[in-house]
C-alpha cells in the first residue's frame, strides 16, 4: 500500500481520494478549504496541515485543481510539492489545464528527477464518485506504467496518449468536438420544430441516419427523446456550460499556439460565452438549446 498525497478535494477530488482510501492506501488530503479536508477525513483520508505534511512521506502525489495557475503554484511555488517531495515520488496531475502549462510543470518535475504525468479525466462528478472515470494520460511510458495501478482505482478507461501534455490535448480536442456537435444538434432540433417536425419524430429518423451523434442519442438537448438527459430536468447539470466554456477556451488557447484552424471551435467558444454573459452558464451545456431557440 502507498502513501498518497491528494491535493484539491473539490467536486471531483473528493470522490477520487475516497476511492484511493477505500482501496487501502493512506491518503493525505490537502485543500485550501478546511471543509473540503473535513469531508475527505470523513471519507477515510488523513487530513494534512500543509504541503510539507501532505507530501513529505508520500510515494505518490495526485492533484485535482481548478486551473493551470493553481497547478503551477501547488507544484512549483514556495512551499510547493517540488520542495518537499522525496526522490522517486510519482506525480499525477488530473486537473484540466492548458497544454502548455501541463508541459511546463512536467518538464520542471522531470528536471528535478521526478516522474510526472498529466492525466485529465472525463466522466464528471458521478464518474469520480463511482470510480469509473476515463483518464487521458501524457508522459513517459515508465511514468504512465507506474501510475496505471493507481488510476485503475479511480477509473474504468485509462489511455496513454503519448508524451507530456498529450492527455490535455486529447481532453480539449474531445470536448471541443463535443461542444460543436452539441450546438449543431440544437440547431437541427430547433429548425425541425420550427418547420413543423416534432422532436421525437426527428430523433427517431436522425438517430438512425447520418446526423446521429452522442449529443443526440445520449444527451438529447431537446426535451423528450432521451429520458435521462438534462433537457428533461430543466437543463440542470450534468456538465455545466461554464465547464464546457473553460474547455473551449483551453482548446482555443492551444489552437492559437499551434496555429491550427478551428473555425467551429472558435464559434462554439463564442456561443458558450453568450451563456456566461447571460448568467446562465450554471445550466447544463445542453442548455445552449435555450440560447438557440430564444428561451434563455
Ligand atoms: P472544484 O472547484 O470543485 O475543486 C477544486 C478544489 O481545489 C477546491 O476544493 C479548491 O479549494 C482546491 N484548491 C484550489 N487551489 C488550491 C491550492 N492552492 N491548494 C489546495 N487546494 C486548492 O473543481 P472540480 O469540479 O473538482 O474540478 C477539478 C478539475 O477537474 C478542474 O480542472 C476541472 O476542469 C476538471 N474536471 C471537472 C469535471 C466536473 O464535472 N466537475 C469533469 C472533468 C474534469
Amino acid at each position: 500500500m502507498s502513501v498518497i498525497a491528494f491535493i484539491g478535494l473539490g467536486n471531483m477530488g473528493i470522490g477520487m481520494a475516497s476511492n484511493l482510501a477505500h482501496a487501502g492506501h493512506e491518503v493525505r488530503a490537502l485543500d485550501i478549504s478546511k471543509d473540503a479536508i473535513a469531508r475527505a477525513v470523513e471519507a477515510g483520508c488523513v487530513g494534512a496541515k500543509n504541503a510539507k505534511d501532505a507530501v513529505e512521506s508520500a510515494d505518490i502525489v495526485v492533484t485535482m485543481l481548478p486551473a493551470g495557475a493553481h497547478v503551477k503554484m501547488v507544484y512549483g511555488g514556495d512551499d510547493g510539492v517540488f520542495e518537499y517531495a522525496q526522490p522517486g515520488t510519482l506525480m499525477i496531475d488530473s486537473s484540466t489545464i492548458d497544454v502548455a502549462d501541463a508541459r511546463e510543470v512536467i518538464a520542471s518535475a522531470q528536471a528535478k528527477g521526478f516522474d510526472m504525468i498529466d492525466a485529465p479525466v472525463s466522466g464528471g462528478v458521478g464518474g469520480a464518485a463511482a470510480g469509473t472515470l476515463t483518464f487521458m494520460c501524457g508522459g513517459t511510458k515508465a511514468a504512465y506504467d507506474r501510475a496505471k495501478p493507481i488510476l485503475d482505482l479511480m477509473g474504468k478507461n485509462i489511455f496513454h496518449a503519448g508524451d507530456a501534455g498529450n492527455g490535455q490535448v486529447a481532453k480539449v480536442c474531445n470536448n471541443m468536438l463535443l461542444g460543436i456537435h452539441m450546438i449543431g444538434t440544437c440547431e437541427a432540433f430547433n429548425l425541425a420544430e420550427k418547420l413543423g417536425l416534432d422532436a421525437q419524430t426527428f430523433y427517431d429518423i436522425s438517430s438512425t441516419a447520418s446526423g446521429q451523434n452522442w449529443s443526440m442519442t445520449s444527451y438529447c438537448p431537446a426535451p423528450g427523446p432521451v429520458e435521462s438527459a438534462p433537457s428533461n430536468k430543466d437543463y440542470q447539470p450534468g456538465f455545466a456550460a461554464a465547464m464546457m466554456l473553460k474547455d473551449l477556451r483551453l482548446a482555443q488557447s492551444a489552437a492559437t499556439k499551434a496555429k491550427a484552424a478551428t473555425p467551429l471551435g472558435t464559434q462554439a467558444e463564442a456561443i458558450y460565452s453568450l451563456m456566461e454573459a447571460a448568467g446562465k452558464d450554471g445550466l447544463d451545456f445542453s442548455g445552449v438549446m435555450k440560447l438557440i431557440n430564444g428561451s434563455l
